[in-house]
């Protein structure tokens, strides 16, 4: 395996106690203890730069998170049916950075971005009595069984629900401008018909706005609108699932859902939200979880606790007080020329898109073609890696590098990204 026998004997031990469901990164396995803003380091205090983890927009081992989280922790930790400040102030906060959705908006708590999508579909289930979920093709929407069900990311062999539809993502890289908006409409009212034809009716449409898994598609931001409004005269939900492209990632505006324009019935949140602390949740329009709240009602123990709460407020306010969304925006821009320019020189890039701190680069055999080249994107990932900047890929073929930093990554950073991605090019470039 190439491995020296330190590693080799780690991973065969983590196998034997995790099991065979686990996967790691990377041909040569990375080791990490310890971490700071952009930067991680391994065992022997070789210093990684870290372009991927979206957990940690503030950084890695945030000071003023790590003191709030610490500070309540020696206080009181304790869940939500106690009458406390910390959630109501925090949920207020959070409200009002989502526009009219706010104003009214009901806050819901829980861990993990699954629970927080289980939720959401239950809710929208109980809401609209039907049971049908549209998402595309290459979604991951969590690991619960209602979750992992309308995930095909999860694999060709993943068992999908029968009550989910999948459309195309807006491949903007192969399908012209002008038929994209169109596209994607069509496909989700043949889904709906479908749906209706078999008698479960439409709960919900859920999508990811930047569509990470599908490919990360940022532009353009004209085509969630549309789809909602069809979705809405078939009685169904508009899901956000802002995962992903929530808090500040896309540079444009704080959730992905604003840049499109468009004003979901439910938005779903969760990785950045704690910086590194798990807590997740959702934002609903209080008509649709009128007759959820009547007919059951919600408890979650860790959901929204007086730590998580600490550690979301802490987060939001760092978010803010140093503009991290001017810096996603900025950041981006530099990491997107800088690949553009590369491009010139190898023809293997083939599209660079993205937005804000969400960088693809479409990895292609043959541009006029735009065959997708996984061996090669593997390439590069490892090769990176080999030189301590750790990205990855996705995407159906595994062939668009993922560039996802913290969002405090510096134009120093940036540099360092792509030079090393130049040498990297240098050197893998068969010519
Ligand atoms: N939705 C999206 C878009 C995601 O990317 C993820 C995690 N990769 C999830 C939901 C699930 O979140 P979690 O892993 O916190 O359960």
């Amino acid at each position: 395996s190439g491995l020296d026998p330190k590693t080799q004997e780690m991973v065969r031990r983590r196998e034997k106690l995790l099991g065979p469901a686990y996967r790691l990164f990377y041909q040569q396995p990375v080791q990490v203890v310890r971490g700071s803003g952009t930067r991680l380091w391994n065992p022997d205090g070789e210093e990684y730069l870290d372009a991927y983890n979206n957990v940690v927009p503030a950084g890695h081992a945030n000071s003023r998170v790590t003191a709030a989280v610490h500070q309540q922790m020696q206080t009181l930790s304790t869940h939500t049916r106690y009458l406390q400040d910390g959630i109501l102030d925090y949920a207020e906060d959070l409200l009002g950075t989502m526009g009219p959705l706010g104003d009214t908006g009901h806050v819901m708590f829980t861990c993990t971005g699954s629970e927080a999508n289980d939720l959401a579909l239950r809710i929208a289930k109980h809401h609209t009595g039907h049971e049908g979920i549209i998402v595309t093709s290459e979604a991951y929407h969590g690991n619960s069984e209602l979750t992992s069900g309308c995930s095909p990311a999860l694999g060709s062999r993943a068992r999908l629900g029968t009550w989910v539809r999948q459309v195309p993502a807006p491949d903007s890289y192969r399908i012209p401008r002008e038929q994209l908006a169109d596209l994607l409409v069509e496909h989700v009212r043949e889904q709906i018909a479908d749906l209706q034809r078999r008698g479960q009716g439409l709960a919900a449409f859920i999508a990811d706005s930047v569509f990470s898994s599908d490919g990360i598609f940022g532009e353009p931001t004209d085509l969630l609108a549309p789809v909602a409004k069809v979705v809405r005269d078939a009685g169904g939900l508009f899901i956000a699932d802002e995962v992903q492209s929530g808090f500040a990632r896309t540079g444009d505006s704080f959730w992905g859902y604003q840049r499109h324009g468009v004003q979901p019935d439910i938005v779903t949140m969760g990785k950045p939200m704690g910086n590194g602390y798990p807590v997740a949740g959702l934002v609903a329009r209080p008509g649709v979880v009128e007759r959820f709240g009547n007919d059951q009602r919600y408890f979650n123990t860790f959901g929204g606790n007086t730590v998580a709460i600490a550690a979301a407020q802490a987060t939001l306010d760092v978010l803010r007080d140093d503009d991290l969304l001017t810096n996603a925006r900025t950041i981006g821009q530099v990491l997107r020329d800088g690949i553009a320019e590369l491009s010139l020189r190898y023809e293997c890039l083939g599209d660079i898109r993205g937005a804000g701190l969400y960088v693809g680069v479409e990895v292609v055999s043959d541009r006029d073609g735009k065959v997708p080249d996984q061996a090669r994107a593997s390439a590069i990932v490892n090769a990176m890696r080999d030189r301590r900047v750790l990205i990855s890929s996705t995407g159906p073929s595994a062939n668009v590098l993922k560039i996802r930093p913290p969002l405090v990554f510096s134009s120093d950073d940036a540099d360092w990204l792509l030079s090393t991605l130049a040498d990297v090019m240098s050197t893998t470039d068969e010519g």
